[in-house]
């Protein structure tokens, strides 16, 4: 069962990201076509969109909620 972080309490002090147990998104920039939804999807603000969306790993939680909403599957696991 994956875990869901919620960002209500998360404080982002990294732990769970240097135990491995949070695997940050990244999008492939290849496919990326721009379109920004995955920036409203990010509850952590760790999505920024220049010509493609960029996500900064020390912010992204794992959450999850930005994958499905690419229209183009842009967005995996590190
Ligand atoms: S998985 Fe996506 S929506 Fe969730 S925190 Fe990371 S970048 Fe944001
Ligand atoms: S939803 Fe997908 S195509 Fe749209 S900006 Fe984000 S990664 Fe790029």
């Amino acid at each position: 069962m994956p875990r869901k972080v919620n960002p209500d309490t998360c404080i982002g002090c990294g732990a769970c990201v240097d135990q491995g147990i949070i695997m940050p998104r990244k999008v492939n920039p290849d496919t990326c076509i721009g379109c920004g939804a995955c920036v409203d999807q990010c509850a952590f603000g760790a999505i920024t969109l220049e010509d493609v969306s960029v996500i900064d790993p020390s912010l992204c939680q794992d959450c999850g909620a930005c994958e499905p909403v690419c229209p183009v599957g842009a967005i995996s696991e590190e």
